[in-house]
């Protein structure tokens, strides 16, 4: 892994994961899986944002709690916004509950801010291969507005899905991956108003870790102060090796159920 973005080193700091989605919206993995596979791979927190719903997240905290895993599990949402009939992608983190879809950017930034949640711009500008997103001129347009109300917490500098949907062309020669040069141009430019920094796997499979978020002590502060880094796999080796180590965790671990069995 490479860090992209940041000032501290991430040997001596804490990882987190804040954009996993379960088998209870559009992923494969249960939220026990997810929390299993995590540990495994000694993330110290996790997001679930399944799409405009909260409950995978706290059946993943409950499980959490009862196992005394050694992780901070995150309540998170990926929620779906809607402005002039165009929808894109939010994520609120630390929520009580969960947020209505199809509501404007400024009606869910509230919402998130009211539960005392964190908002943040995920796989910004990307507009191909289903994903929903903001484009740079409508980032451009919230980050001008005057509405009090209208502000961001932490803006994906890298998520996975973007490294995974492009992966033959970004590595190519063992070039390192290109997807996030549109975000880590975006976030250097207008980083005072973009808040922390992320990196965020978007795992829909097993492919937790493909970008993580760096932070020391308090993961909700260090989101809060933008004291955060962003890692990446930097070549193809790592990028792959991210895969098999999920792979032989779930083959030794013996989740060999039909519903895992598809996931390879
Ligand atoms: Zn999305
Ligand atoms: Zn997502």
């Amino acid at each position: 892994m490479k860090e992209i973005y940041g000032q501290f080193d991430p040997e001596y700091g804490k990882k987190a994961d804040l954009h996993i989605h379960s088998n209870l919206s559009d992923g494969t993995l249960s939220p026990q899986q997810i929390v299993d596979l995590a540990s495994h791979l000694e993330i110290d927190a996790i997001a679930i944002t399944d799409h405009d719903m909260v409950h995978p997240a706290e059946i993943a905290r409950e499980y959490v709690e009862k196992n005394n895993v050694p992780i901070e599990l995150v309540i998170g949402s990926e929620i779906t916004t809607e402005t002039n009939g165009k929808r894109a992608h939010l994520i609120g983190l630390f929520l009580d509950s969960p947020i209505a879809k199809h509501q404007s950017v400024p009606k869910t930034l509230y919402e998130i801010h009211r539960q005392g949640g964190l908002a943040i711009i995920p796989h910004a500008n990307f507009l191909h291969m289903g994903f929903s997103s903001f484009s740079e001129a409508e980032l451009n347009n919230y980050l001008q507005t005057d509405d009090p109300e209208v502000y961001f917490d932490g803006f994906e500098v890298s998520n996975g899905g973007l490294l995974l949907v492009a992966k033959r062309k970004l590595f190519q020669g063992k070039a390192p991956p290109k997807a996030y040069d549109f975000a880590l141009k975006f976030y250097r430019q207008h980083q005072e108003k973009l808040g922390a920094a992320i990196g965020s796997s978007d795992a829909h499979r097993m492919t937790l870790e493909l970008s993580l978020t760096g932070y020391e002590d308090d993961l909700k502060s260090a989101i809060t102060n933008a004291q955060t880094s962003v890692m990446a796999p930097d070549t193809y080796e790592e990028f792959t090796d991210q895969y098999s180590k999920a792979k032989d965790f779930f083959i030794q671990s013996e989740i060999q159920s039909e519903r895992s069995r598809h996931l390879f």
